[in-house]
């Protein structure tokens, strides 16, 4: 019997995952097909080489719905059959009708705690505490062997208590843990989503006018941050169209903050109203208009609004003469690195010239080192494979059992 599992990539890089594991009879499961982070807008033909398109088709797992993790789909053969949480598919499947081309293939979705079987193989997803909504870690069972795919996850985030469970209780005999390790090396806050909230609500509460912030639309942990920390100061949350369409999506799934409740206003911008209108989804921008509100109020009663912003509505908020003061303060609650890039500068341009306070508070969508690290040691693997990182080589101490392998390199378990 031989089972053999291939990290196809991401043993050298964060994301990008593509992980297969083979059966003795040929039966394959891909874990992840995503599209690396560096890679060009416009590039293709992105799949790793050592990925075999013919032969038997494999069955693909997507973990979560980042990009990093599925972003190639499209690429894969369109008989490759996919499985993944219920929420996830209508996000992946959303952002594909908006910014890309929509996705027809069928998705199976799995529940969390249910195992189900594929081929040989025995898949069990546990939903876990990430920065994407509906994220999972991935137990396969094959031929005696199992392996633990931790998919991308934290333990300071609205959703800690799944992983703490997990780890006062893991699956026994794991062969394989596969671990992603984002923060190795990384020295940065570690703030849980509670306390940033009590650091909003303080920068609500020391800002005259408005509070601009910068935030991932699909980072919902982040969405229910403002809005609770919105709730205790009184002031009202305002989204873009897209926010809002996760927001209204995700309420089948939660009982998360969305389009009508109280405070919260969508704001509905020629740019993004227009592109909606140009993707068929007139009805959606109809909809919202009943809790909408036109940019220019936002210069009404400053100290009202927490306003969503990002480079395109940077442009039409310009448009509407809203431009930020020195009363103003402006948050960039995303990735640091981020801030350095194209969007980043256009924001803090914008928020300079005319004086706006900068307050940048955020918190990281993935473990802290030491939290990799008790993890690591909660789930007894026989070796650990290190995946999603980039410093791997030089910030392993303290881990056990190491195989570290490269990309493309087969492992016989
Ligand atoms: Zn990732
Ligand atoms: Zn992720």
């Amino acid at each position: 019997m031989t089972v053999r599992l291939t990290v196809h990539r991401s043993t050298q890089e964060i994301g990008g995952n593509c992980i297969e594991v083979v059966a003795t009879d040929g039966h394959r499961l891909l874990l992840d097909i995503g599209r690396p982070l560096d890679a060009a807008r416009e590039a293709t033909d992105l799949l790793p080489a050592t990925l075999d398109l013919g032969g038997a088709r494999a069955v693909i797992l997507i973990s979560h719905p980042h990009q990093d993790h599925y972003g190639l789909l499209q690429a894969a053969p369109a008989d490759w059959p996919v499985h993944c949480g219920a929420a996830t598919e209508k996000l992946i499947k959303l952002t594909a009708a908006i910014i890309g081309e929509p996705i027809t293939r069928g998705f199976n979705t799995w529940t969390s705690g249910r195992p189900f079987a594929v081929g040989p193989f025995t898949v069990t997803p546990f939903l876990t505490d990430h920065s994407a909504f509906d994220a999972y870690m991935l137990l396969i069972d094959v031929e005696g062997r199992r392996i633990l795919y931790s998919g991308d996850f934290r333990m300071h985030g609205r959703k800690a208590s799944l992983v703490t469970r997990f780890m006062a209780a893991p699956p026994p005999a794991i062969d394989v843990l596969l671990l992603e390790g984002t923060n190795l090396g990384a020295d940065k806050p570690w703030m849980s989503e509670g306390e940033l909230e009590a650091e909003f609500r303080r920068l609500f509460a020391d800002t005259h006018g408005r509070v601009f912030v910068a935030w991932s639309a699909q980072n919902v942990d982040r969405t229910v941050t403002l809005y609770r920390a919105c709730l205790e100061s009184g002031r009202t949350l305002v989204v873009d169209l897209y926010t809002a369409e996760v927001m209204a999506l995700l309420g089948d799934h939660a009982n998360l903050p969305r389009p009508g409740w109280k405070q919260i206003k969508v704001v509905i911008t020629s740019t993004f109203a227009d592109l909606y209108r140009a993707k068929g989804r007139d009805a959606f921008v109809a909809r919202m208009a009943e809790h909408g509100i036109a940019a220019h109020h936002l210069n009404e009663t400053p100290s009202r609004w927490v306003v969503m912003t990002r480079k395109s509505l940077i442009r039409d908020y310009a448009h509407q003469n809203v431009t930020p003061g020195p009363d103003d303060a402006w948050s960039w609650s995303m990735w640091r690195g981020y801030l350095d890039g194209d969007d980043g500068q256009a924001a803090k341009a914008w928020f300079d010239v005319n004086g706006a306070r900068a307050c940048h508070l955020h918190t990281s969508g993935h473990a802290s080192p030491d939290d990799l690290r008790k993890f690591a040691q909660a789930m007894r693997a026989g070796c650990v494979v290190p995946i999603h990182g980039a410093a791997w080589d030089t910030h392993a101490e303290r881990f056990a059992a190491i195989r570290r392998l490269r990309d493309g390199e087969p492992l016989v378990i």
